[in-house]
């Protein structure tokens, strides 16, 4: 996708603290971290969101799961981290192409996103 700017990330257009490359994904460093570790994991493939996979997307869907727990260990995240994918308007997403957040790292719980109203 021409603007996508996480397309140009994974094409070197534009610069990025790299965590992990293969044929299908990339992981880079969040510009605006959320916590000592902040990471995204994303498809090579440009899917604008969650809403947009398929069955087709099985595989690749399953081997971003299987990257994320090792990717936060081996980024420092050695007991627990949180995985968020936002998903259009109401989900806050601001970057059309797939991407999930891995955060963690530090001594401190992560903060609840959405508090119990009761
Ligand atoms: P969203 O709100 O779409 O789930 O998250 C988008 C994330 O992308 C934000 O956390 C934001 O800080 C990050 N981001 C936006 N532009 C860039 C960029 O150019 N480089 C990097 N490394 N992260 C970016
Ligand atoms: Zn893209």
């Amino acid at each position: 996708m021409e603007n996508c700017i996480f397309c140009k990330i994974i094409k070197g257009e534009i610069p990025s603290k790299k965590v992990y490359e293969d044929a299908d994904v990339f992981a880079f460093h969040d510009i605006h971290p959320a916590a000592p570790v902040h990471f995204m994991l994303i498809p090579k493939l440009h899917i604008a969101s969650l809403v947009e996979v398929e069955e087709k997307h099985r595989d690749l869907l399953g081997k971003i799961m299987l990257l994320a727990p090792r990717l936060a260990k081996e980024q420092g995240c050695t007991d627990g981290f949180r995985t968020i994918i936002n998903t259009g308007r109401i989900g806050g997403q601001e970057v059309y192409h797939l991407h999930t957040h891995i955060i963690g790292g530090g001594s401190e719980k992560l903060p609840v996103m959405i508090p119990n109203p009761s």
